[in-house]
Formats: C-alpha cells, structure tokens, sequence
C-alpha cells in the first residue's frame, strides 16, 4: 500500500510532462465523399480514432510534471485499457471485478436519464492508488468522491475545434475542451481530440477504499 508515502514521491501517470510537445501540422483535406476534414500533413493511420484526429504527443515522460494537464495519448491508453491513472497498471479490482473510480465534480457529468451512470474525463484509480490520489485533491482544489463502476465505454472527447481557412489552412476557433459526443460526425471532423471521455455504468458509493 502507498497511502502514507508523501503525494510529491509519484508523478501520477496521466500527467503531461513539458517536453511532451509535438509538432502539430494540422490543415484541411477534402474527403473522398466529399467535405472537409482536419488532418495532419503527414497523415498516419494512428491518428484517427473513434472518427475524430488525436492530437499528437510524446510519450517519454520527460520535462517538469505539469500537474493540471494530461498527456493525450497515456489519458487514451488508460481510458480504453482501463489503467490506473496514478500507477498506469490495470485498475480492475481483481477481488470483484469491479472498477475502482474516483470522480471530481471538475471532471464528471451526471447522465440525467440514467441513473448511477456518467461521463468522466479522469481515468480510473486502482484500489492501492486510491489513498495517495485522494491525498492530492486539496492541492489540486478538487472535492472527490470514491466509487465503483461495472464497465465503461468511449462516449465522446475532449477538443480544440477548427475551421477551414484559405488553402486548406486550419484556423483554431480559440474553442478549447469542448465536448464532442462520438456521434456527431460533423462536429468530429473539426475536432483536435486532447481528451477520451467515458461512460460510467452502474456507479456504486465505495468509501471504504478511501483508506
Ligand atoms: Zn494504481
């Protein structure tokens, strides 16, 4: 267990580091079936997931922790695999099957049509992480709650939004973080995708695995 090792020891997971940076040579292609899309220059195959462009990162985790971003591409891996985001390794509860999750009223959204579910944007916490990543919450300014969940499953992202300029130029829209469900393909195909959000099924009160 890890709950009284200092919070400053770990740089959790998920967080961006400052020499994470890449290039974004972002532009407008026009698609086979017609209408635009942003793409990269240099387009790879790794780029386009769930319909919409991942912005692209390093993943070396090297530079100072930047304690109030996420690396895009490990938020991705933990959000799909469900990884710990403090420790990055399966955060499953082998024990009962069930997700540990720790929801901040910053990164969750209640479902009003279906109870005991939501959208997050905070990966899941494994149950040796739990006491540690709450211990950080004052520091962040973030009031928590500590559930488990049954599953989850990708529901939207996370984006800065762009327009088509002269040329196929992409023109930021000064949009940031705004949330664009995986079914709405028009939004999507403007979208620089910096965040994977989740639905959450069959959240379950867990307090005791607070410590
Ligand atoms: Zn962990």
């Amino acid at each position: 267990m890890t709950g009284n090792a200092p919070p400053q020891l770990r740089i959790p997971y998920v967080i961006a580091h400052a020499d994470e940076g890449a290039p974004q040579p972002l532009r407008f292609a026009r698609r086979p079936l017609g209408g635009l899309r942003l793409t990269y220059r240099n387009p790879r195959r790794s780029d386009v997931i769930h319909g919409v462009l991942r912005a692209r990162v390093m993943n070396h985790r090297r530079g100072a922790p930047q304690w109030r971003k996420l690396n895009t591409l490990r938020q991705w891996l933990c959000m799909e695999r469900t990884l710990c985001q403090v420790c990055g390794l399966e955060a499953t509860d082998p024990a009962t099957g069930r997700i540990p999750w720790i929801t901040t009223a910053t990164a969750f959204r209640d479902i009003p049509d279906v109870p005991n579910s939501g959208y997050t944007s905070a990966p899941a916490t494994c149950r040796a992480c739990i006491p540690e990543s709450l211990s950080m919450c004052p520091q962040l300014h973030v009031s928590s709650a500590v559930y488990t969940v049954a599953r989850s499953e990708p529901a939207a992202v996370l984006a800065d939004m762009f327009t088509p300029g002269a040329g196929g130029l992409a023109v930021h829209t000064g949009e940031h973080n705004v949330l664009v469900g995986l079914n709405e393909p028009a939004l999507l195909r403007r979208a620089l995708a910096t965040q994977l959000i989740v639905q959450i099924h069959d959240l379950q009160p867990a307090p005791h695995l607070a410590g």
